[in-house]
């Protein structure tokens, strides 16, 4: 009966370790930096990583109250290059992961901000044939993959970032975008709070990579709402600047 039970459990430790292994297999070659990497689970699929890194132990610390992060946007004129896609000028659906959002935020201000996000940038495009982002549900994940669906949520990402969006395409078209906001960060929604960051601010920055803009990292366009890093109690983000309203009207034209 021992060498019955002890088979059992080898069968179960092994049933176990395989289950292990494959869930450990999904993205696990996908690197948490930006850069562009082959989705290696589906051939011909490359996807555009996007690590939003936080940028507050320098000189540009935002101070509490300050008018230079608070504020309104400040002007910037520095056009803001793309990454060669664009998303079709269709209905393009996005779901959302309302229950991952960190109570500070509130889950049910969630569509209004990421819409308020979307709707910053569709309404910048000058050209009549654009895309129409369109709000298509909840849905429960809160990691990245290839599987139809664009998504927001709040996860666990492996590095230091804010915020980390994924874009699988088919060499220039754009198929599944996602966007994963680091759990492990503390964030706000409109409170300027010196020790959070605010969720309408960094997502907007995220979202403008749906659109096929590129982080920009000179000192130039620190103001540019795709500018690289993000700051504590910033808001200004939620609103383009003209340089990247500039930068989305050169690919969507
Ligand atoms: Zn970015």
């Amino acid at each position: 009966v021992r060498s019955i039970v002890n088979l059992f459990l080898v069968f179960l430790l092994l049933i176990f370790s395989v289950s292990v292994v494959s869930a450990q297999s999904i993205n696990a070659q996908i690197p948490e930096r930006s850069g562009d990497f082959p989705d290696l689970d589906h051939p011909g699929v490359r996807v555009r990583v996007f690590v939003h890194e936080p940028k507050d132990k320098d000189r540009e610390k935002p101070m509490v109250g300050s008018s230079a992060i608070c504020s309104p946007d400040d002007p910037s004129a520095s056009v803001v290059g793309s990454t060669g896609w664009k998303l079709p000028s269709t209905n393009w659906t996005y779901k959302l992961n309302k229950a991952s959002v960190p109570a500070s935020v509130g889950g049910a201000n969630l569509p209004t901000f990421v819409a308020n996000g979307f709707n910053s940038w569709t309404s910048s495009i000058s050209a009549s044939a654009k895309p129409a982002l369109v709000y298509g549900g909840l849905t429960s994940k809160t990691k990245n993959g290839y599987d139809g669906e664009n998504i927001i949520a709040w996860g666990r990402t492996s590095g230091s970032a804010l915020a980390v969006t994924y874009t699988r395409y088919y060499v220039s078209t754009g198929v599944v975008v996602d966007t994963i906001m680091n759990l492990k960060y503390a964030w706000t929604l409109n409170s300027c709070s010196p020790i959070a960051y605010d969720a309408a601010d960094i997502l907007t920055h995220e979202q403008g990579h749906w659109f096929g803009l590129n982080d920009e990292y000179a000192a130039g366009y620190v103001n540019n709402t795709m500018y690289g890093y993000g700051f504590k109690a910033e808001t200004k983000k939620t609103t383009p600047t003209q340089g990247d309203i500039s930068g989305i009207n050169l690919i969507y034209q």
